[in-house]
């Protein structure tokens, strides 16, 4: 990967320049409401492409499925032939939610210490912003690249992308040899590693059936109490289920399973159960694949049958797309990695370790459905502090994004051999 040293400087330079309204085009993202559910991308597209016309840029494409879900393609074509990057994130938000503890108003973005605080500063209108100041600060150079930038900002990412990444993928609305995804790589620091790998998803609903009556006989004719059988199976989940896979050594924890994040049965009072139900998810690992972990439920629960010979119960997948989110990984030495390694050691004086980001983004789609080798994240804030009260992102992280996607791009893409 060749850099273009001289030009380097000069994208530094407009990015500092432009660090003021970077922030207040952060802030502003911020008090742009996008939460998701009910989705709805409008407003906040509205805004971004305002804030392009004012940095000189073209209007970018808006490839929508329905009206109120657009997707904003930016495009920059380089000076020469050469492989192509996408960099993306996404605009749309978690609710708020009930009983949300905030200290300030979560779409009032406010600065603290340092931190731009509000809803989906994380996660990751900082990053998305930062990815449009790179962007502009690019446009002056792309007569000396090699390659075609992308900047695609998706919707519905908090919802499982159906009318953001898939949408784009399916339709084969974008292409690119590379793309970054700039989600909040830190988990207990800022820019703690350049996530080559996405842990994937699976969920599956666990069903216990009993025998539903007049809950004034359950002592007097033999009875089954679902919801207490229901119990047993919950409890025991974490010792009796075995779902096989390969450690990876970038991702220590393994895979996680969270037993019981839904919970439901039973009738009402007087109605002796018959149906209890709980939902599990599990952060996946790449080389797992969903029939091998079907097997795994079906041998699971029949050696639960075969020790109690009263327990009925089975599992099905949850609903699409939830039921299977494959995992993704990006080879170490690929030239984009190289790329955003030596771009991150250049803004902030060190290069991040490799990693395994803990949680699904839109790389599942993109590498997925369109081949395209993905960094599952890299972008500033702390993954633990998005969905929650008084999530932040330190603003001085969201300065060094702007540079770091913007080196990573000259990086990756090259400079155009001279004539
Ligand atoms: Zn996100």
């Amino acid at each position: 990967v060749a850099e273009p040293s001289r030009h380097v400087d000069a994208v530094l330079a407009r990015v500092a320049r432009r660090s003021k309204d970077l922030l207040d085009f952060a802030a502003e993202l911020v008090a742009t409401p996008s939460p998701n559910p009910p989705g709805d991308e409008r407003a906040v597209a509205d805004v971004i492409t305002r804030r392009a016309r004012d940095l000189g840029l073209e209007p970018p494409e808006a490839l929508a499925d329905r009206p109120e879900r657009p997707n904003l393609v930016f495009r920059l074509r380089g000076g020469a032939p050469g492989p192509s990057l996408m960099l993306t994130g996404h605009t749309d938000t978690k609710p708020v939610g009930p009983d949300a503890r905030w200290t300030s108003d979560p779409l009032t973005p406010t600065i603290r210490d340092g931190r731009l605080y509000g809803l989906g500063s994380t996660d990751m209108k900082g990053a998305v912003a930062a990815m449009l100041f790179a962007f502009a600060a690019l446009q002056p150079e792309a007569a000396h690249l090699s390659g075609d930038l992308l900047l695609v900002l998706t919707a519905d990412e908090e919802m499982g992308s159906r009318f953001g990444a898939h949408y784009l993928a399916d339709e084969r609305l974008v292409r690119a040899d590379a793309a970054l995804v700039g989600e909040p790589c830190g988990i207990t620091h800022e820019w703690e590693a350049i996530d080559v790998v996405g842990r994937g998803v699976t969920a599956f609903r666990v069903i216990v059936r009993g025998t539903q009556m007049h809950s004034s006989c359950s002592d007097i004719l033999p009875s089954v109490n679902a919801s207490v059988k229901l119990a047993e199976v919950l409890a025991g989940l974490e010792s009796s289920l075995h779902l096989d896979h390969r450690p990876h050594p970038l991702c220590p924890q393994g895979i996680t399973v969270n037993a019981g994040v839904t919970l439901g049965g039973g009738v009402t009072y007087g109605v002796y159960p018959g149906y209890a139900c709980f939902g599990v998810d599990v952060r996946t690992l790449p080389g797992m694949s969903r029939a091998r972990v079907a097997r795994d439920l079906d041998s699971w629960l029949e050696g639960l049958r075969e020790r109690d010979p009263r327990l009925q119960v089975d599992w099905e997948f949850a609903a699409p797309p939830i039921d299977w989110i494959e995992p993704t990984e990006i080879a170490a030495d690929h030239p984009l990695v190289v790329a955003t390694a030596a771009a991150a050691q250049r803004v902030l004086g060190r290069t991040p370790p490799l990693g395994a980001f803990p949680g699904a983004t839109d790389a599942t789609p993109l590498q997925h459905k369109l081949g395209i080798p993905c960094i599952a994240a890299f972008g500033p804030g702390l993954l633990p502090l998005a969905h929650g009260p008084d999530e932040y992102v330190p603003v001085e992280s969201v300065v060094q994004a702007a540079g770091i996607y913007a080196l990573t791009a000259m990086g990756y893409l090259g400079e155009k051999p001279s004539p």
